[in-house]
């Protein structure tokens, strides 16, 4: 997707740690018309599917998803929370996910109300890297006995397991711009 590989090449950071920072359009600052376009992307990869829910995780998977819910008849949008503190009510399907990016595992919970057997979930989320967070979110789908019809990511590290792991899966794996690798701070796309 050309103009989401160009604003990466602006406005991208290579970290130290193999992590790419892009506060200025998706992590922090939210560029909605970059936005709008993801959605109307996942829509012409998942144009045959029928979508009855669209999951991610909190926090930055909530806007993208938001605003893709349009394109798929505005579906409801339901977001996992990771859970820390005791804010959380309701029995909840969960599921063990590892951060890549804080080093950390954490609980996701879901509310059992909103993900219903027989739903048909579009798994949304920024970024893939090990697919943990993605991994933990078909996860939940499955123990509400309703089905994955797809995950969509926005950038994905092609150099992580994450494509291998949700592949695995038999899902249906599409991301809008692939990162080959970083080379002098310098992000190259496959
Ligand atoms: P995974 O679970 O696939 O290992 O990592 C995906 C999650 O970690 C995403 O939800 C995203 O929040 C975060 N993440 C992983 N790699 C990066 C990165 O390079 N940059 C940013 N901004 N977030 C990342």
């Amino acid at each position: 997707m050309q103009i989401l590989i160009d604003k990466i090449l602006k406005e991208g950071q290579v970290l130290q740690s193999n992590i790419l920072k892009v506060d200025s359009f998706i992590n922090h600052q939210m560029d909605i018309k970059l936005f709008n376009e993801i959605g109307k992307e996942f829509k012409r990869r998942f144009d045959n599917k029928e979508v009855t829910k669209i999951l991610t995780i909190e926090a930055s998977g909530i806007g993208i998803a938001v605003i893709t819910s349009q394109y798929f008849n505005f579906a409801p949008v339901v977001f996992a929370k990771k859970t820390l503190g005791g804010n959380f009510s309701g029995e909840a399907y969960e599921a063990e996910v590892h951060s890549y990016t804080k080093k950390q595992t954490c609980i996701i919970k879901v509310n059992k109300n909103y993900i219903q057997p027989g739903d048909k979930v579009l798994i949304i989320d920024d970024f893939l890297a090990n697919g943990q967070a993605a991994l933990g979110l078909i996860n939940v789908v499955r123990q509400a006995a309703a089905e994955v019809v797809g995950v969509g990511i926005v950038i994905e590290k092609g150099f992580q397991d994450g494509r291998n792991i949700i592949e695995k899966q038999g899902v249906q794996l599409e991301s809008l711009a692939i990162i080959d690798r970083f080379e002098n701070k310098k992000v190259v796309f496959r």
